[in-house]
């Protein structure tokens, strides 16, 4: 007879890790070494034991069999896929040696780390790599794909210090989502707006989308796409000529306003209504509810801001609570972005070290990856890449440039993933990198304002190392001896915490080691801007500011409209009518992670592109049927989906797709602009032009 055995059996506290405002606590259930459930922390304010659809189902990330568990270099020719088993000695050695010839030949500057938020973690994303690089003398990377054109955009107007808090809209009574899809991207926030619906707020979504959340909302307005800077004046138009803006709050706490005043006289309502495709009575409409309701607060998020004017449309808005006064209310302002609140907190530079950067060493901007690494005039070219976090094949845009440059031969290209992603497939060695799960992590939020530790729950699989380990390893192998480069994970999480900042008053190691998170400690009625106080040149919400006339920028805010738009080049415009949104749609996708797991695949289904009845007859297009969606960067083939999802002039499709996984064998970022913003150096993809034809399909390809 066997004899039964007790199983060991631990709960161990963690953070999900993914690039998402929500940064949830979780438990994961350990039985025998062996993670075997993974759920929200019921305790958690934010997270109240809910995960999503992505991550309820992490585990199946974790114990995949496509998982990569042993160093890989390459047996076949880029991008085919082929590689063989190899050790990590010989993987670590091989990444080293070439290293060494490219600084030999042509400089560090010719190595170019590529990274983002793949894994959002402190230590596993700005920690030993951060140290590495700069020690190396590496290109910087300017990690600009999101949030710079919104940040440099509202510091303009008000600075950047956040002014609320994600939980006081339970006491807004006028909440505008303002090109953010909150159910699908920010679901957490979701349970805080209803409760202030139940207590009488009003919810308005503008997206030109007819998303999840807008289907929720009590009022749906569709601007045409990169137009939100025409509203927010055309509503500050008839907020001043009515003489419904807080007279006193303006007086007090803003400059420029008889400047901004003349600058609205441009903007009357019928004017915007052309510019946005609104009807104009809905402009007047929102302004007036805007104005005369409190608490207010406008809530923008990241859709609005991947635009040529991006920064432009978050500083134009961004004046709007300051014009009303929503500031002096608990509920009322613009709720961005939290995370500015945990690295003011945090002795986040103790783990990133900035000082052993060498100084004068160039800047690459991540956006425009294509074009730089298929330069010619490039000096000297990038010789090296080394990926991690991410998966540029996929996210970056103009995607067929950034697979030209990672098929180049002359191109040593070092990739540290979980899966053979269509970046790693272009690799010259993939190293094995642990899951969330199998490593230490503090994780801060911009959603919320919880700092969680992640401790790890089981060993890691295969021979998987954290990233943190794989710098530590490689700085060995270049020589780079000095006891920072041995710091563990342990000790750079202390180190972090190692702060004298009021905010993490009370917040020790040893505290979050026994409850796994802590909150920031921000006073119960957070209003930071009640009575002014805003970091910018002067103190006051800037209206008129100086410091972008010294740039010989327009000081005033305005609209002004995107590159590829039908004002901003007719030409290209005739060719290419239709407005794109490469949106994170997909519930079971984040970015492009998790687009390789069946279960996942499953339940997106196919990539579809949402298409208006008015522009589907012009083509004559039926619903269902394979579309070819193209310009000049290149084409995506795709399912079209007739209705009323889109505004007419616009289409939209996911974005995060693997190129590799789809269709025709291209994603949504095979069209994308790989432009700059006016401000802060993001991106410009959501201003992409297309046009769109039915397919005609050939026997081999399959049927239409
Ligand atoms: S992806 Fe976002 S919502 Fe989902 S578990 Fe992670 S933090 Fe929470």
């Amino acid at each position: 007879m066997p004899v039964s055995r007790a199983r060991a059996s631990a709960v161990v506290r963690g953070a999900c890790p993914h690039d998402c405002p929500d940064t949830c606590a979780w438990q994961v259930t350990v039985e025998d070494g062996v993670a075997v459930r993974l759920a929200g922390d019921p305790d958690h304010p934010f997270t109240r034991g809910t995960l999503c659809a992505k991550v309820n189902h992490f585990l199946d990330r974790v114990y995949s069999p496509d998982r990569i568990l042993h160093p890989l270099r390459r047996a076949g020719s880029k991008g085919e896929g082929k590689f063989e088993r190899v050790t990590w000695d010989e993987a670590l050695d091989g990444v080293a040696d070439a290293l060494r010839r490219i600084i030999e030949t042509d400089g560090a500057t010719a190595i170019l780390p590529y990274s983002y938020y793949g894994t959002q973690g402190l230590i596993q994303a700005t920690g030993m790599d951060r140290r590495f690089f700069a020690r190396l003398g590496a290109s910087r990377l300017e990690r600009n794909v999101c949030t710079a054109a919104a940040r440099a955009g509202i510091a303009v107007t008000m600075g950047n210090r956040p002014g609320m808090l994600p939980e006081d809209i339970v006491h807004s009574r006028f909440i505008i989502l303002w090109g953010t899809n909150t159910i699908v991207t920010n679901l957490h926030l979701w349970p805080f707006i209803r409760e202030a619906r139940e207590a009488g707020a009003t919810l308005v979504v503008i997206d030109p989308v007819k998303t999840r959340t807008a289907t929720a909302a009590n009022w749906h307005l569709r601007p045409m796409p990169g137009t939100d800077a025409a509203l927010a004046l055309g509503m500050m138009h008839v907020i001043v000529a009515e003489h419904l803006y807080d007279a006193d709050y303006v007086a007090r706490h803003t400059v420029g306003f008889d400047r901004l005043r003349a600058r609205l006289a441009e903007y009357p309502s019928e004017r915007v209504a052309q510019i946005t495709g609104l009807d104009a009575a809905e402009i007047i409409r929102l302004a007036r509810a805007y104005a005369t309701t409190r608490p207010a607060v406008i809530r923008p998020l990241v859709g609005m801001e991947h635009r040529t004017h991006g920064a432009m449309a978050f500083r134009t808005i961004a004046c709007l609570p300051a014009l009303v006064g929503a500031w002096r209310d608990r509920g009322g302002g613009l709720l961005h972005m939290t995370h500015r609140l945990h690295f003011q907190a945090l002795n986040a530079a103790a783990v990133e070290m900035p000082e052993l950067q060498q100084p004068g060493v160039r800047a690459i901007n991540m956006v425009q990856l294509g074009r730089v690494l298929t330069d010619p005039d490039l000096r000297p070219p990038i010789r090296a890449l080394i990926v991690y976090n991410s998966n540029p094949a996929a996210i970056a845009p103009n995607q067929n440039l950034v697979l030209q440059g990672l098929r180049r031969d002359d191109l040593f290209t070092v990739v540290l993933e979980q899966f053979l992603t269509d970046t790693a497939r272009h690799a010259d060695y993939v190293l094995p990198v642990t899951t969330q799960v199998e490593h230490w992590d503090l994780n801060w939020s911009w959603g919320h304002t919880y700092l969680t530790l992640n401790r790890p729950a089981i060993a890691p699989c295969g021979e998987a190392l954290p990233n943190s380990e794989i710098f530590r390893r490689l700085a060995q192998r270049m020589g780079f001896h000095d006891p920072c480069y041995r710091e563990t994970d342990e000790e750079m999480i202390r180190k972090a915490l190692d702060s004298r900042h009021p905010y993490l008053h009370g917040i020790t190691f040893e505290r979050i080691m026994q409850d796994g998170w802590a909150s920031l400690s921000l006073p119960e009625d957070y209003r930071p801007f009640a009575d002014g106080g805003f970091a910018t040149p002067s103190g006051k919400v800037e209206f008129y500011a100086e410091s972008v006339a010294a740039q010989g920028l327009d000081p005033l805010p305005a609209y002004v409209p995107a590159r590829e738009s039908p004002a901003g080049d007719p030409v290209l415009a005739a060719r290419y009518p239709l407005a794109l949104i490469a949106a994170k749609s997909g519930l079971h996708f984040l970015n492009s992670t998790y687009v390789n797991l069946p279960r996942h695949r499953r339940a997106e289904g196919e990539p579809l592109l949402d298409l208006h009845p008015e522009d589907a007859a012009s083509r004559g297009i039926r619903d269902g049927a394979r579309v070819r969606v193209f310009n000049d960067r290149g084409s995506v083939e795709v399912r079209a989906r007739i209705g009323d999802r889109v505004r007419s002039g616009v289409v939209a499709m996911p974005s995060g797709w693997w190129a590799s996984l789809s269709p025709g064998g291209s994603s949504a970022n095979a069209l994308t602009s790989d432009g700059i913003s006016d401000l802060g150096g993001g991106g410009d993809f959501h201003d992409t032009l297309v046009e769109v034809e039915q397919q005609h399909w050939t026997a081999a390809r399959g049927s239409p």
